[in-house]
């Protein structure tokens, strides 16, 4: 398989729309069954591929963003020197294939390769907003514990690894008030007041600390959303503040949230998504590190990343730690300018390659 002429083809599918994910979906089942996986389609389109009893699992997703608005023909891949930009270049099509190239010539007999059908878009299902992979989690488990999450892990044309990712509390603060006439109010009434207060303390809240290979990372409360009252002349009876707490590797998540409710009186927690960190002499990561220096003949950078990808909910659903290395550069993820060094991605693929074969 000649790489560039494959990701041309897989990034001319617009996967930030259904009915592309559903082609994706269908293109990747059958050439990993061609290639002797037990494919499992699941209602989402999430493909679980497995060969033999696996010891290694590799995730990447079919999905894009939207294209930005200022993007030129985000579903045609451009070349300029040794890079390429398009929708998906880098996050995360040139991981489909470049982990679709090293099946083919491998074949491995301990292998489970799982795509999510939907990573940066969520999808609704039984009334609830999801990451894809939630719902497949949810009916599938995987006896799997270690393996590679293939997220855009490049800078520049360096290759990093990220051993630490980030979790979340996601809460909504509820403030009830009195809803009356504003000419017949009373004090304490008013739930835009209450929640004025609520915002204060939760300003206040020591911040999270975490030091990652020498970079500090600070973290405290993010109110996102307010809607409260109903109009002028009318006291506002209810206000809901949508806010979230990223977590940091070792903080203590019960104590936090303690805290998180004594600023805020109620909070309706409506997820929790658990930070994770690779420990220092863990030997997958051993393992990594060592196909790593064969391939970029370096030392890799273990980074963290306070932003949770589906390597978040491998963890918490599955407990199966991911480590994040993939081809593409994450700094222009997202934007109209994503972009895709070609050396980085034959790289990463024989980094792939190399890691399979240790196993
Ligand atoms: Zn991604």
């Amino acid at each position: 398989m000649k790489l560039l002429s494959e990701l041309k083809k897989i990034v001319a599918i617009d996967s930030h729309e259904p009915s592309g994910v559903t082609e994706l979906a269908d293109y990747y089942s059958s050439a990993y069954q061609s290639l002797g996986f037990r494919v499992k389609k699941d209602r989402f389109n999430n493909i679980a591929a497995t060969r033999g009893k696996p010891t290694i699992l590799f995730n990447a997703h079919l999905d894009t963003v939207a294209p930005a608005h200022n993007m030129k023909s985000p579903f045609s891949l451009r070349k300029s020197g040794d890079w390429v930009y398009g929708l998906g270049a880098a996050d995360n099509k040139a991981a489909l294939v470049a982990l679709h190239s090293v099946m083919e010539k491998t074949v491995p007999d301990n292998v489970a390769v799982v795509l999510s059908a939907n990573e940066d878009n969520r999808i609704l299902h039984k009334g609830q907003r999801r990451r894809s992979i939630y719902f497949h989690l949810q009916k599938n488990k995987y006896a799997v514990k270690r393996g590679i999450n293939c997220e855009p892990s490049g800078a520049g044309r360096t290759t990093n690894i990220y051993d630490a990712i980030g979790g979340k509390l996601i809460f909504d603060v509820v403030l009830n008030g009195k809803s009356v006439h504003s000419s017949s109010q009373k004090p304490h009434d008013n739930s835009i007041v209450k929640a004025a207060n609520v915002i204060k303390k939760l300003d206040k809240l020591s911040r999270g600390n975490y030091t990652h290979h020498g970079k500090r990372f600070r973290m405290g409360v993010n109110i996102g959303l307010i809607n409260g009252g109903t109009s002028r002349n009318t006291v506002a009876g209810r206000t809901t503040m949508a806010c979230e707490r990223r977590l940091l590797p070792g903080e203590d998540v019960p104590s936090i949230k303690r805290k998180l409710l004594r600023a805020s009186g109620k909070m309706n927690l409506i997820d929790e998504i658990p930070p994770f960190l690779y420990g220092k002499s863990d030997a997958f990561k051993q393992n990594v590190s060592d196909a790593y220096k064969k391939v970029f003949r370096r030392q890799p950078a273990f980074l963290f990343t306070p932003v949770s990808t589906d390597s978040s909910i491998f963890w918490s659903m599955n407990k199966t730690k991911l480590l994040m290395i993939g081809p593409g550069e994450l700094s222009t993820a997202h934007t109209a300018g994503e972009r895709l060094n070609i050396n980085q991605f034959n790289d990463v693929a024989k980094f792939y390659s190399e890691l399979v074969k240790q196993q």
